[in-house]
């Protein structure tokens, strides 16, 4: 079971927490639950911040910032803790957290440079330091826990520091050896999410909410009969309920819909982490610590018959445009290449790309923010050899319609535009894959939102599913 930093971030939330865990062990066959956990709610961020101020030498946000680090976990273990010996083992766990803390961050400060290496190591300690909390949280109410770092579970990833990926078999010998014999003995092991070590022991993080991919992680290294994500949404929904009132919870949808869901925005789950357990056919459920009545979505391996041929549409705000085109391109093998390659080197991620057999132009779309990166390094190395025009487009969006049921379908893509052509949405550009599981088109931001729910009414997504 993962809880996420905002099933955290209150005495009362952590209380749910342990009842939660309880309600589980107290099923008449007995459940074997690890927990994993993410830092507490805004903590991860307030570090990626700090990190700015250690390299320009700020002491004194530093001072701020240890202050209130201390203050807030201190005042969730005394409210989410009764037993005065047991609140006071969990206070020392994070005074001592916090004074390595303290001396990490004031050696960083001092020499004014954060590398991908140090920064890890600095962003592990929002973890770290709820560990200890949920942990003796549990023994406060009789459970027995112990608590561990993905490091000391036996996590062992690449070298990759902000984006680190699991050596799956020595990750899978080393998480077993260790666990194992702590669920013997009736013990809750309570792990750091997000954070592992490489194989030198320095720490890494998985990437931003790297707690799911912990999660699936340990649970295909001890092939778990099932991953829970509690958070505070009900599950994956079939479209942003702020732009569709009438927009519903998923109950089921398969790994590969999910996925495309995932990578197409929907924020709820870490991109990479229905990997491991899509090779190890384990379930996952989405799930509301807050709204336990609500049975949340399960991605499972095999989808039973749905009706729906579209799962859900999804929206990517804030995105830009770029078409290259020029003579030169028509034929030459390698030109999409460099293009590629030049923006990769300048860390431009590209979301959907489009070329007609003309080969004379390449529409691609890319985060609004990573526009001038991407226009300064395609001028400075491209333009005026392979590529003759540069066009931009500011201030699109991506819309995306998502479902397992469209593959092989006649007529969807027919049913999509003619909807939307009859709300007068104009379409810019169009990308589908070969899977058929999803098909993206861009249209301008302004009319977006008319597009999601032109098309969420139009595959009758506001009934049940
Ligand atoms: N604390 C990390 C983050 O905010 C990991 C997580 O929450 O899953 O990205
Ligand atoms: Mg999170």
């Amino acid at each position: 079971m993962k809880f996420g930093g905002s099933v955290l971030n209150s005495p009362l939330k952590i209380k749910k927490l342990v009842e939660i865990v309880k309600s589980f062990e107290d099923k008449e066959n007995a459940h074997e639950i690890i927990c994993v956990i993410s830092a507490l709610y805004g903590v991860t961020d307030k570090i990626l911040t700090l990190s700015d101020s250690l390299a320009r030498s700020d002491k004194k946000a530093i001072k701020a910032f240890i202050d209130e680090m201390t203050l807030i976990h201190i005042d969730l273990v005394q409210g989410s803790i009764n037993n005065p010996a047991i609140q006071q083992e969990a206070k020392n766990a994070v005074l001592e957290i916090m004074r390595e803390f303290q001396a990490i961050l004031e050696g960083l400060v001092l020499i004014a440079e954060i590398t991908p290496r140090s920064l890890d190591h600095v962003l592990s300690f929002g973890e770290r330091l709820m560990a200890p909390i949920v942990s003796y949280s549990f023994k406060d109410q009789n459970i027995d826990s112990s608590y561990f770092t993905g490091k000391e579970i036996g996590i062992v990833t690449d070298s990759n520091f902000g984006e680190a990926s699991p050596l799956m078999d020595t990750t899978k010998f080393r998480v077993n050896a260790k666990l194992i014999p702590i669920l013997q003995k009736n013990i809750i092991p309570v792990v750091t999410g997000y954070i592992a070590a490489d194989q030198h022991d320095h720490v890494t993080t998985l990437g931003r909410s790297g707690s799911d991919y912990t999660a699936t992680i340990i649970a295909s290294c001890v092939n778990a009969d099932i991953v829970y994500l509690w958070s505070d949404v009900d599950g994956l929904m079939t479209a942003d309920p702020s732009i569709v009132k009438g927009a519903q919870v998923l109950t089921e949808i398969s790994y590969s819909e999910a996925a495309e869901m995932v990578l197409f925005g929907a924020k709820y789950i870490h991109p990479r982490a229905l990997e491991p357990v899509m090779d190890s056919n384990i379930p996952i459920r989405i799930r509301n610590a807050f709204n336990l009545n609500h049975q949340g979505t399960t991605i499972t391996p095999v989808l039973k018959i749905s009706n729906n041929i579209v799962k859900s549409i999804i929206a990517i705000r804030n995105t830009a445009l770029i078409d290259v085109s020029g003579g030169g391109m028509v034929g030459a093998p390698g030109t999409a290449a460099s293009i590629f390659e030049t923006l990769a080197k300048n860390k431009v991620n590209i979301m959907m790309i489009s070329q007609g057999p003309s080969e004379s132009s390449i529409s691609m779309t890319l985060k609004q923010d990573d526009l001038g990166k991407a226009i300064t390094s395609l001028e400075l190395n491209l333009l005026g050899r392979i590529i003759k025009h540069l066009n931009v487009l500011e201030h699109v969006s991506i819309v995306t319609v998502v479902g397992s049921g469209m593959r092989g379908i006649k007529g969807i893509a027919g049913r999509i535009f003619t909807s939307i052509a009859k709300n007068d949405v104009n379409v810019i550009m169009i990308a589908q894959g070969s899977s058929e599981l999803n098909l993206a088109f861009v249209v301008n931001d302004v009319d977006c939102e008319k597009a999601v729910k032109t098309l969420h009414q139009e595959f009758g997504l506001d009934k049940s599913n």
